[in-house]
């Protein structure tokens, strides 16, 4: 994925003083800087949400929003760093909400690799590479993966389907998970393809 190349008119209009301090993320004066941001990964995704996986039919922004990889309420230094944002469905980005993704979260500069990320990071990682999917069933393949499914909440799309007593954004998705691939959960058409997938 290409990440954005701001101009020197974007960074002046970025950046509100001489000292090179940024303007909030919300300035109304930043509002077609955002929009571009938010088209451009969009493109670059084809549509698709980098947590979830799911295409989304339509490039109107009002159903996308723009991740920040690494929180800007934890790291207000990457609000606008390119190869922090990307576009993502709203309910990922509303469960990704402010969790620490950073390996080591004391970084001042930006990480160039994916292992210094705890979960998948689209500008750094291959999705299949950590997480298979099929329908509604998420599966991490990875330590990464597993952890993505979880802090992204991707188990919401089985969970209409299932009777779950209690929502699963904690730590027991992994033994549903693994129930439902062993056929147990009683919803084996969630799972179609998804064991050849996993091998
Ligand atoms: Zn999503």
């Amino acid at each position: 994925m290409e990440s954005i190349v701001f101009t020197d008119a974007d960074y002046s209009n970025i950046r509100c003083d001489e000292k090179g301090v940024d303007r909030d993320w919300s300035d109304e004066l930043l509002k077609t800087i955002r929009a571009r941001i938010k088209s451009h990964y969009i493109e670059q995704q084809g549509s698709v949400c980098p947590y979830c996986d799911r295409h989304q039919g339509t490039e109107n922004h009002r159903v996308w929003d723009i991740d920040h990889v690494v929180p800007r309420s934890t790291h207000p230094a990457f609000t606008f760093e390119p190869r922090n944002l990307v576009a993502s469905c709203p309910d990922c980005n509303v469960a990704k909400g402010d969790a620490s993704v950073l390996v080591n979260s004391k970084r001042k500069t930006y990480p160039a690799k994916a292992e210094a990320f705890n979960i998948i990071h689209p500008h750094f990682d291959a999705y299949d590479d950590h997480i298979a999917h099929s329908g509604h069933v998420y599966v991490g393949k990875t330590v990464k993966g597993k952890k993505t499914i979880y802090q992204c909440d991707l188990l919401r799309f089985a969970q209409k389907y299932i009777d779950w007593s209690t929502p699963l954004a904690d730590d027991r998705f992994e033994t549903e998970v693994e129930a439902i691939v062993r056929g147990e959960a009683g919803a084996d058409s969630l799972i179609d393809g998804l064991r050849d997938e996993l091998g």
